[in-house]
């Protein structure tokens, strides 16, 4: 408020713009302080703390009064410019309590009280109520509105109810627009500094943000199975992650210095080199499967993802190369379709069988018709057991199509191996084999169909004694597991398997040999399995062969 001393006001002279300058200096200074103070204490002193915030703006106006300058008499100070501040911008707690500090400065610092008190009643009434109806506005306009407010108010007040029109229009204008001037420096010092402090709270967020996503991403790169790696456009690769130490043994600065085509199977390269090229060309992704080279020389199977990762001109920059080990599914398929094939030839052996019994059982009657009348023929006897070594074979084949209802009793594998073995004797002993056999124990006693595990000893005896064409020994070895199964172990001095052929031994047809039918084995695997057995093979080229067969035995 002004305050009228001698009642004369004679335009503004250059000291009272100097006077001015002054005041809205420490304004200034006083606004900016607590601000600058706040940008380094990362906390928002604004909301938390605004009854000391209304405390500090209270002697910031005392301050104003203070150096409030005379002229002509008169008296002026912009305090109510910091009232109107506070009031927008902190609410009318703290606008009371600065205000409260600013009258009571102005009533210390000279007379005249009523006006000051009058005045400071009505004005604090009209901000509390135009911050109740602007409570939903930024804080510039409501100071705009809370000016307007003040300017409308004053006018009413001093110059018509306390009647000091009289004295210099003049100078109620010049103080009106001394205080507006102090609310909009005040307001753009604030509101500069508030965008200031959003703007590196938003950096800091993004940041934060930024290194958050990035230390996400480090973790899934780092510790993910699958193998990722970034080829950048000149067909370099640019990363690896950390999984291809796992995966294939390599340290990555390693392979950072292999050219990565190397580590592909040659016969991979082209197909890998043209899935390449077609991304770099139609801007798609593919997908990719090759072999990359294990640091001990295995091949593994992987599937790869390439992703093409363009910048904003839709140009390549990146490809990302996600590969995963496929091998186990590779494996399951390949059983899988091992196991269809078994299928289909199960199913045909059946047909076929079932097509031969027929007109084998009519020979056979007519054969025997035959023999009874010439009851000396020795070739009649010949084709009779010719005859029914087919029939068996025969229902074997049928035997693999449907499963049929076997009768299951015990029986002492020691048994059923000494049996075979007395059955193939004859034979062995022409091709100078011997059988050697060592039983740790006595009782082997399984739950099975006693023919078919016969079956199974007499392939497998056999397949031992084919492979030994110069003769030698025949080791067949019956103990018991860990997992307290029984193990019998046949091993041969034969030829050998070798080693990337054992994989396929139990396909149907599967046969080295001239007159081989490579059905034996299948049988075994599928007699052995329903008996919940297993079969494994160790072999090496010329090195004879042991067979494993796992059977459970009877508790
Ligand atoms: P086949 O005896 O009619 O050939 P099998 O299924 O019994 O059919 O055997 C398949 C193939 O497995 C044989 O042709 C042979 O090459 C190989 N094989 C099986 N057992 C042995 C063995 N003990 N020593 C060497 N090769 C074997
Ligand atoms: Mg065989």
């Amino acid at each position: 408020m002004i305050i009228s001393k001698s009642g004369i006001y004679i335009g503004g002279s250059q000291l009272i713009i100097i006077d001015y300058i002054i005041n809205l200096s420490m304004l200034s200074l006083m606004v900016s302080t607590p601000l600058v103070i706040r940008s380094y204490l990362n906390l928002n002193p604004l909301k938390q703390l605004r009854i000391w915030a209304g405390l500090y703006a209270g002697i910031v106006s005392s301050v104003l009064v203070s150096l409030s300058f005379q002229d002509q008499g008169y008296s002026y100070d912009i305090r109510y410019a910091v009232i109107i501040l506070v009031f927008a911008y902190l609410g009318p707690g703290p606008g009371l309590v600065t205000g409260s500090i600013a009258l009571a400065s102005r009533l210390v610092a000279s007379d005249n009280w009523f006006p000051a008190i009058a005045g400071w009643l009505v004005v604090m009434a009209v901000f509390i109520v135009i911050h109740k109806l602007t409570l939903h506005i930024k804080p510039v306009r409501r100071y705009m509105i809370l000016t307007s407010s003040y300017i409308v108010t004053y006018i009413i007040i001093v110059p018509i109810a306390f009647n000091v029109i009289r004295d210099n229009p003049v100078f109620h204008l010049q103080y009106l627009l001394f205080v507006s001037i102090g609310v909009l420096i005040g307001g753009l010092l604030i509101e500069s500094y508030e965008k200031l402090y959003r703007i590196i709270k938003e950096r800091k967020r993004m940041e934060q943000t930024l290194e958050e996503s990035e230390s996400n991403y480090r973790l899934i790169a780092e510790n993910t199975s699958d193998l990722i790696m970034v080829m950048d456009k000149e067909h370099a690769i640019s990363y690896f992650s950390p999984s291809h130490e796992v995966v294939l043994g390599y340290k990555v600065p390693e392979l950072e210095n292999i050219e990565i085509c190397k580590v592909i199977h040659p016969d991979d390269v082209v197909n890998f080199r043209d899935t390449i090229t077609k991304i770099m060309k139609n801007k798609e992704p593919l997908t990719v499967e090759f072999r990359f080279q294990h640091i001990n020389g295995k091949w593994l199977d992987f599937e790869s993802r390439c992703m093409p990762v363009m910048d904003d001109a839709q140009t390549i920059e990146h490809i990302v190369i996600i590969s995963r080990d496929i091998s186990e599914r590779k494996k399951a398929e390949e059983i899988l379709l091992q196991s269809e094939k078994l299928s289909i030839v199960g199913e045909l052996a059946a047909g076929v069988a079932h097509e031969i019994r027929n007109p084998l059982t009519t020979i056979k009657g007519f054969v025997q018709l035959y023999g009874k009348d010439n009851k000396s023929n020795e070739i009649n006897s010949l084709l009779l057991s010719e005859l029914e070594r087919i029939e068996t074979i025969t229902s074997e084949m049928l035997s693999l199509g449907k499963p049929q209802a076997i009768q299951l009793n015990q029986a002492n594998l020691c048994d059923l191996i000494d049996h075979t073995v007395e059955f193939l004797s004859p034979q062995a002993n022409m091709k100078n084999i011997q059988f050697s056999r060592s039983y740790l124990g006595a009782d082997f006693f399984i739950t099975c169909e006693k023919n078919q595990i016969k079956q199974v000893f007499l392939n497998i005896f056999k397949n031992a004694m084919e492979a030994m064409p110069k003769g030698g020994n025949i080791d067949i070895k019956l103990q018991k597991g860990i997992d307290g199964e029984c193990i019998i172990s046949v091993q041969d001095e034969g030829c050998g398997i070798p080693e990337e052929l054992l994989p396929r031994l139990g396909e149907p047809f599967y046969t080295l040999k001239e007159k081989g039918t490579g059905l034996g084995l299948m049988i075994c695997h599928k007699i052995i399995k329903q008996h919940n057995g297993t079969v494994s093979y160790h072999s090496k080229l010329n090195n004879g062969t042991l067979v494993k067969i796992r059977l459970p035995l009877t508790n």
